[in-house]
Order: structure tokens, then sequence, then C-alpha cells
């Protein structure tokens, strides 16, 4: 890919900022970013004029001032090789609207994380403004643990993964793209097969609503006086919703791993020795595994504090309102297509809905980005959009 001479990120929260950083070291190509939001832009750029560029502290280290920073797609997409969202998943749509029409012939869009079902949106909007050669990525997981500090002056990286998987639409182009996404990310970019697999695979639909369950199914309303540890914490119960709500995603696997390569789901004890490997000092059971990573101490379950000194669980935070319908209910949605069950995560997705006054599987199901909503509402279209991701070609 050496004909990059440009790369843009899409975002202006803790990711992206991470991503600026690490990228404008890493490249030897401009980098731009786009942030629409509000002043974003303008803090943005105050705060790296401040602080000589942004920089990211701690597991990662590196120093870097992006070329331009605008929220006005006109000035930074065009000559983009490579646009890259790294937003939360319900921003996705609008942004993708947003650029699209100024996309260079034959770019890259993808997203950091991609969570379910990014290539079903994208697509979608691609190709209703002609855009059919612009190709699509996806990465299964942000690589960094990471919060802004101080606005457009720091990030901190509280911890990192050492291997990301990365799919692409079309797929038979991945092989280009994962040396370059390596390259800027300073770790190793596996390529799966394609992006069912990355929606399957995507950790973060079973963790993050799978602990908030663990920890306050049984919670009725009594403050608490701290914010629980969210990973340390985890207890025996806790790691058993996590294990039924991995197993029903190996479940689809091997449903559909008879038409399509799904090598990339791995179980989420594999996915967890993958990601982090010496990071995590007792790896006997899922629950020591999360305990004692590295990467995950100190995080705390999202609160909200409704008195000083008082607590309440934060059931709007993004563990929920992001993981479930642009994660776990996508897969839900997949099995329902593929005729496997999935209690737990029937079980997981309703109690959600309850705490957050929505009903993803079924009134509410347009706002999640479960295939159906865009055409695939058989099993025989799901796996034929799959297979055209293989297929098609530049
Ligand atoms: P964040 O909350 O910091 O991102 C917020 C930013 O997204 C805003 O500052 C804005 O720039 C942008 N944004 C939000 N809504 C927008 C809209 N409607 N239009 C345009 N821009 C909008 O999020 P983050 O922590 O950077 O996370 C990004 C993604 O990475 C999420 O999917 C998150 O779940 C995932 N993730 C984050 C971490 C982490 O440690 N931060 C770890 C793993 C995964």
């Amino acid at each position: 890919m050496s004909h990059i001479t440009k790369i843009t990120v899409c975002g202006g929260g803790n990711g992206a900022q991470a991503l600026v950083a690490v990228a404008a070291c890493n490249l030897g190509c401009a980098l731009d970013v786009y942030v629409p939001l509000g002043d974003e832009a303008d803090r943005l750029r105050a705060g790296i004029a401040a602080h000589g560029g942004l920089e990211a502290a701690g597991a990662v280290q590196a120093k870097a001032r992006p070329r331009r920073i605008s929220a006005d797609p006109a000035e930074v997409i065009p000559g983009s090789g490579v646009v890259v969202l790294v937003l939360p998943a319900f921003a996705h749509e609008a942004t993708l609207r947003q650029i699209a029409p100024f996309l260079d012939r034959a770019a890259w869009v993808g997203a950091i994380p991609a969570r379910g079902g990014f290539d079903y949106s994208a697509a979608m909007i691609l190709e209703a403004q002609g855009r059919g050669d612009v190709g699509l990525f996806g990465l299964q997981t942000l690589p960094w643990a990471c919060r802004i500090q101080e606005y457009g002056q720091q990030v901190h990286i509280l911890g990192v993964k050492r291997a990301v998987d990365v799919a692409s639409r079309p797929a038979g182009r991945i092989n280009q793209l994962a040396p370059l996404l390596a390259r800027t990310l300073g770790l190793a970019v596996d390529p799966a097969a394609g992006f069912l697999a990355l929606t399957l695979a995507n950790t973060g639909q079973i963790i993050h609503p799978g602990i908030m369950y663990g920890l306050f199914a049984r919670w009725e309303g009594a403050s608490l006086s701290s914010a629980p540890l969210f990973y340390q914490g985890l207890d025996e119960e806790g790691a058993r919703v996590l294990a039924s709500l991995s197993d029903e995603v190996q479940a689809i696997r091997a449903r559909l791993e008879r038409v399509l390569d799904l090598s990339a789901v791995r179980p989420l004890k594999d996915w967890l020795m993958h990601a982090y490997g010496d990071a995590i000092a007792d790896p006997r059971s899922l629950r020591s595994a999360f305990a004692t990573n590295r990467a995950y101490a100190g995080l705390k379950a999202p609160v909200r504090e409704v008195a000083p000194g008082q607590f309440v669980p934060d059931f709007g935070a993004r563990y929920l309102t992001e993981d479930v319908p642009f994660g776990l209910a996508v897969s839900q949605a997949i099995a329902a297509l593929s005729g496997v069950e999935t209690p737990v995560m029937d079980r997981v997705i309703a109690w959600t809905g309850e705490r957050l006054g929505k009903d993803y599987l079924g009134r509410d199901a347009g706002q999640t980005r479960i295939p159906q909503n865009y055409g695939l509402d058989s099993l025989e279209r799901l796996i034929a959009f799959a297979n055209e991701g293989l297929e098609i070609r530049d």
C-alpha cells in the first residue's frame, strides 16, 4: 500500500486521541483528524498547541502533531487512502454519511473497534451513494484501554493488547491492509476471514454486558459506598455468565462454520490469552484470568454519584448502551437466523432492556444493528452477503 499518502482519524474521544498520537508517530505519511462534534476541533487544536503535540503516556508512549484538524469533512477526507472511525458504534452511521461524498476512489474506511454489524450498515450507506468502490475494514477491538487526561494534550494508555484481528470487505484485499495497520498501531494485526467472523468475535459484547449483569442483576436500589472493581471483582457466578455467553457464540460458530471460515471466533478464555498473554498472572480459570490481568487492574464499574460518597450503577454507560444494541443483540439475531438457541444472551439482553426502557428483542429492534434491519432476514441472505464480501473484486 505504498500509494497511501494520508490517513484520517474520525473522532475526538479517548481512542481517537490515542490513535492520533500513536499513528502519527509510527506512520511515514500525513495524518488528519475529522472531529465534527461540538467544539472538539477547536479544543483539540488548542490542547495540541499548548502541549506541543498530542501525547500518549503509560503503557504506550508517543507524542505527535496531526497535520490538520477540522469539523468539515471537505477539508480532511479528500486525499485520504485510509479513513478510520474511532467512535462509539452509535456514531458510525452519521459519520459515514458525512464523509461518504468526500472519499477518494477505492479509499478504505474502517472502524476501530467495528463492534457488531458494521459491514451491514456501512455497505448500505456506501451503496446508496454509489460508492461500491470503497473498501471496508474493522478491528475486533480497540488495542488500548485508554482515558484522556487533558483534552488534546495527553491520553493515558492503561493497557495494550498484543494482537488484534482485522476483517475487510472485499476480504481478498486484507493482506494489503493488515501490514499497514500493524505498522500504524505498533502491534500484531491478524486477518480474520470476513466481517461475520469479526461480528461474532467481538468480545466486548460478552465481557461488558456479561459483567454488568453479573454485578448488578440482583441490585435493588440501595446506594453503594464505592464503585466495584469491574474485572478484578468478577466472582464465580459472573464468570459462569461470561462462559455461557461465550458458549452460545461458539454454538453459532459451529452452526455457520459448515459454510464459512469462522476460525477467528475464539472462546473467551482463548481470546483473553491471545490478546493479553503475559499480562495475565493466573490463567487457571476464566475468573482468575480476568481478575489477574494487569491491563484490567483498577478499572471500576460505571457508577453515578447520587450524594457525596453514595453511588448507583450507571446503566446508561457504554457497556450496555453500545455493547448490547451494537453487539450482543447482533449475535443473538444471527443465532435466531441460524436456528441456534441463546437463553443466556436473551436473558442479558432482556435485563439490559429493562434497565434502559428498551425492548431490543422486539419493539426497539430497529435501534440495533441486527442484520434483519438491512434486509438480511434469512440465513440464506446472511450467508450470501458474507460470501459476496469474500468474492467481490476491485
Ligand atoms: P469516547 O467516549 O471517548 O468517544 C466519544 C467521542 O466520540 C466524542 O468525543 C466524539 O469525538 C465522538 N462522538 C460521539 N458521538 C458522536 C456523534 N454523534 N458524531 C460524531 N462524533 C461523535 O469513546 P472511546 O473511549 O474513544 O471509545 C471508542 C470506541 O472504542 C467505543 O466503541 C468503545 O466502546 C471502544 N473501546 C474503548 C476503550 C477505552 O479504553 N477507551 C476500550 C475498549 C473499547
